[in-house]
């Protein structure tokens, strides 16, 4: 089946719930058992995906939320957690032990560097970042200990895209796993195991929602490293909420459609910027011109509504009036949702193996899907407030 018919059907039985078209929410601590035999046969199954033997395990609403989202990724299963942050957590975790070493690319999420250099650091576990240009270089930064390479393509604020193909393959010839937080592309516009990905993870609470209002993660993973991340998500013990799973699944319907606005609209704005004279450089790899323009065509199916702009040199108080006073575009940080979002980011202390310089300040646009010409509006009022308050 093509992937729109997919978006719409995967993981929904109607006619095993009365007919009914969403798979219903299944709100449980207690599953019980009829008899010691069930009772035992099920304990044997506790981890498998669409087994219900505790509430921490599972519902047949996760479950059926997964199964829409392995069959989107093109994975063997997924598991949903409570948040994208804990999907990055399970993902790790369940591949490094105290001794080893993770190679985790330089323009990673913030808090994904700060679970290496805080708490996997406190566990023995050694983190060397590396630059998200490497591609099949990174072979020279690999050791004997060397357990994990994480990927984010493109990257978290700067937009690199990374050659995925060139480092599973090194990667995997030294026994790897290669991990990649896939959630800019969502499962739709990147599919990571065509790309030799082991492990895809999602903040659901951004596109697959879509709509800002739950926190939500899945990691979805080959046949051979299912179980591992399983466990490991497990062993974390924050599943995703009933309800909040009904509400990622319902939002996952719509995936498509969505995504196909954030793009049109996201390129047109992306357009527009790139003409300003206030504007130094836009950073979003679906324009011609982006240093990452190439490998994006050559692996993504689309892009999505969230990309940087760089300013030409502009004072603080300037930036915060064109900020402050924008009607469409909200400041916040969690994107995906339908609304447009801007916010000025800092994104070179954040680097350690590389170095981000700018002259002028940065920003983060999450384009929605309001009519592109009332956001062009808005931001033309706010150039000329930035002008007025320089
Ligand atoms: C938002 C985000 C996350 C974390 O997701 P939460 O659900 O907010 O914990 C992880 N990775 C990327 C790339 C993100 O943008």
């Amino acid at each position: 089946m093509k992937q729109d018919t997919v978006v719409v059907s995967a993981g929904r039985d109607p006619h095993a719930n009365h007919g009914v078209v969403n798979p219903p929410v299944y709100h449980a601590s207690t599953i019980t058992f009829p008899t010691v035999a069930a009772i035992e046969e099920a304990a044997k199954h506790r981890y498998d995906s669409g087994q219900t033997f505790y509430g921490r395990y599972g519902t047949p609403t996760t479950f059926a939320f997964e199964e829409a989202v392995a069959a989107l990724e093109g994975g063997h299963r997924s598991v949903s957690v409570g948040s994208g942050k804990a999907a990055i957590v399970a993902a790790l975790t369940a591949f490094l032990d105290t001794g080893d070493h993770l190679l985790m690319v330089d323009s990673v999420y913030g808090p994904t560097r700060a679970f290496c250099h805080k708490f996997l650091k406190r566990y023995g576990v050694e983190t060397t970042f590396y630059d998200p240009l490497i591609g099949a270089g990174i072979a020279d930064l690999i050791r004997p200990q060397t357990k994990v390479v994480f990927t984010e393509s493109p990257g978290s604020q700067t937009f690199e895209i990374q050659d995925i193909p060139a480092i599973a393959e090194v990667a995997h010839k030294a026994g790897c796993t290669v991990i990649m937080d896939n959630t800019w592309a969502s499962p739709l516009y990147f599919k990571p195991f065509d790309h030799g990905v082991d492990v895809s993870i999602q903040a659901a609470t951004k596109y697959i929602v879509g709509h800002s209002d739950v926190m939500m993660g899945v990691v979805t993973t080959t046949d051979a490293v299912h179980d591992k991340v399983r466990a490991a998500a497990f062993e974390l013990g924050a599943p995703s909420g009933p309800d909040d799973v009904y509400l990622a699944q319902r939002g996952l319907r719509t995936l498509s459609v969505r995504l196909e606005r954030h793009m049109k609209n996201g390129m047109a704005i992306a357009d527009w910027l790139q003409a300003r004279p206030e504007v130094e450089r836009v950073l979003h790899p679906a324009l011609p011109g982006d240093p990452g323009h190439a490998l994006w065509k050559r692996d993504f199916l689309g892009a999505c509504g969230l990309f940087g702009a760089i300013l030409k040199p502009t004072p603080k108080k300037a930036v915060a009036a064109m900020l402050d006073d924008m009607n469409l575009f909200a400041m916040g940080y969690s994107w995906g949702g339908y609304e447009s979002l801007m916010v000025p980011t800092d994104p070179g202390p954040l680097r350690t193996a590389t170095k981000w310089q700018t002259d002028g300040p940065c920003l983060r646009l999450h384009v929605g899907l309001e009519d592109v010409e009332d956001l062009i509006a808005d931001l033309d009022a706010g150039f000329q407030r930035l002008n007025g308050a320089r």
